[in-house]
């Protein structure tokens, strides 16, 4: 196993519970250190950048307007295994299908609503660092 960072977001129904702190917890409890943070609100233009992925599904709009309804806690993880350990401490996307004791277990309301992002590969989470951070941003 190899010391990896991962991108993360505490998306904004989670900030707007004053949940950044009990979220960001539950990382440094499963080893991930916080090496980059930063409190954002983002604009459309941004959201849709990040998720353009996503941008022909049908959920797409609800997305976009979620992310920019609040701010957005936007993270580098780090850690042994950390883009797998950070998706297996989230739990599945909809909460309802969710493990016991994962992040969107506790926290999240529904399946748009989860509370957290992860990246989900070496590609993405080295894309999505980048679109958030500068290399001098990255403190480890
Ligand atoms: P994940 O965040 O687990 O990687 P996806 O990449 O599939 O999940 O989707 C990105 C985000 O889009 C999800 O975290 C969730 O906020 C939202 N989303 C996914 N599927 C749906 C859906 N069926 N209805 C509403 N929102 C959804
Ligand atoms: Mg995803």
């Amino acid at each position: 196993m190899a010391i990896e960072r991962t991108f993360s977001m505490i998306k904004p129904d989670a900030t707007k519970r004053n949940l950044t702190g009990a979220i960001t917890k539950v990382f440094e409890d499963n080893g991930l250190r916080v090496v980059a943070s930063k409190r954002v609100w983002m604009s459309k233009r941004e959201a849709e950048g990040f998720y353009a992925v996503h941008k022909e599904r049908p959920f797409f709009g609800e997305l976009v307007e979620g992310m920019t309804s609040g701010p957005t806690i936007v993270q580098v993880l780090e850690g042994e295994n950390a883009i797998l350990k950070n998706r297996e401490i989230m739990g599945a996307t909809n909460p309802a299908q969710a493990a016991e004791g994962t992040i969107r277990k506790q926290f999240a309301l529904s399946i748009g609503e989860n509370s957290v992002h992860g990246s989900d590969a070496p590609e993405t989470a080295a894309q999505e660092i980048k679109y958030w951070f500068a290399d001098t941003e990255i403190v480890g």
